[in-house]
């Protein structure tokens, strides 16, 4: 079996709250450079995207819901998170009779116990496609802001929670599954939910959630200051993990560059790319592979997670 046990989330979450008493006083080993938001090395987020295509390759040229790709990758991201001291737990749940698994990754050390952040991205693809934008490019930047939140030894303001959902391209069914199975208790202490489903469309545009006006506004601030116009992702709503806590009122945010949408001569005029192209022309399609990646949208909207975890969940 390629996991090693099977524990629900709900569980990690009410032993975490024991363990953050006793972290409470640590905040004054932090070590400076943690205090400000990381630039995080594109370089590094390509090396996950690659290992999520050799899965692919090895696994029937997909890693979708019941099959062999799709439980590879939970192993590949768990193993990245163990090593870097994340709590990791999987939350298993069944569709169309078949098994799969959220992985929900904790972060031990410090963080206000009832202030959670909550960071998301669906790890599996379609199964006519390797998924490496959609949505590998969310679980390489979300897993490599966790590893760097652990290279830097942060002590957070909020207790920070990274979630790879199963089950996404069925209708978000992971995370629904995790929303609706969370004590209400639970529930209550999630401050916001960053939900990220393709970060680097080859023909980017620059999408920001509108659902939560102050998260979007933090996310319009760092856009503007690298220069870059944004538009409301209104094309991802009611198509992502962000939907089953926006139905429970969680504040929701998040980015997007596109999918099978056109880009318009206006659209090209202000962020470059091909107009009367889609955003994304390998959309759920074999050629989404790591070739598939405009690599200076990736760059720049990791460094939007990272910044954006800083803020809300590091210093706010
Ligand atoms: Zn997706």
């Amino acid at each position: 079996m390629p996991f090693q046990q099977f524990r629900p989330a709900v569980v990690a979450a009410s032993t975490m709250s024991f363990l953050l008493l006793g972290t409470a006083g640590v905040h004054a080993e932090e070590p400076a450079q943690a205090r400000s938001a990381p630039d995080i090395a594109v370089t590094k987020v390509m090396r996950h995207l690659d290992a999520l295509q050799k899965i692919s390759d090895a696994n029937n040229g997909n890693r979708a819901h019941g099959t062999t790709g799709y439980q590879a990758s939970v192993d590949y991201v768990r193993a990245k998170l163990d090593g870097a001291g994340f709590t990791t737990s999987i939350q298993e749940f069944e569709f169309a009779g078949k098994k799969s698994w959220n992985l929900i990754a904790d972060w031990p050390r410090g963080g206000d116990s009832g202030k959670v952040l909550m960071v998301g991205a669906h790890l599996d693809s379609v199964d006519t496609s390797p998924g490496i934008n959609d949505n590998g490019s969310s679980v390489a930047a979300i897993l490599e802001t966790a590893l760097t939140v652990s290279a830097k030894k942060v002590t957070p303001a909020q207790h920070l929670r990274f979630a790879f959902w199963g089950t996404e391209e069925e209708t978000y069914i992971g995370s629904t599954h995790y929303v609706n199975t969370l004590p209400a208790a639970e529930l209550s202490k999630i401050t916001a939910y960053l939900n990220f489903d393709m970060i680097g469309s080859p023909n980017p545009g620059y999408f920001v959630y509108d659902q939560s006006p102050e998260i979007a506004r933090h996310f319009d601030k760092y856009f503007t200051a690298k220069g870059i116009p944004t538009e409301p992702a209104t094309a991802l709503n009611g198509r992502s993990d962000h939907e089953p806590f926006l139905a429970k009122g969680v504040a929701v945010g998040g980015i997007f560059t596109g999918s099978a949408e056109i880009k318009t001569p206006e659209q090209a005029a202000k962020w470059g790319g091909t107009a009367g192209e889609a955003m994304d022309k390998c959309y759920h399609l074999a050629c989404d592979t790591p070739a598939n990646i405009d690599r200076g949208a990736l760059d720049v909207n990791t460094d939007a997670v990272a910044a954006m975890v800083w803020k809300l969940g590091v210093r706010p």
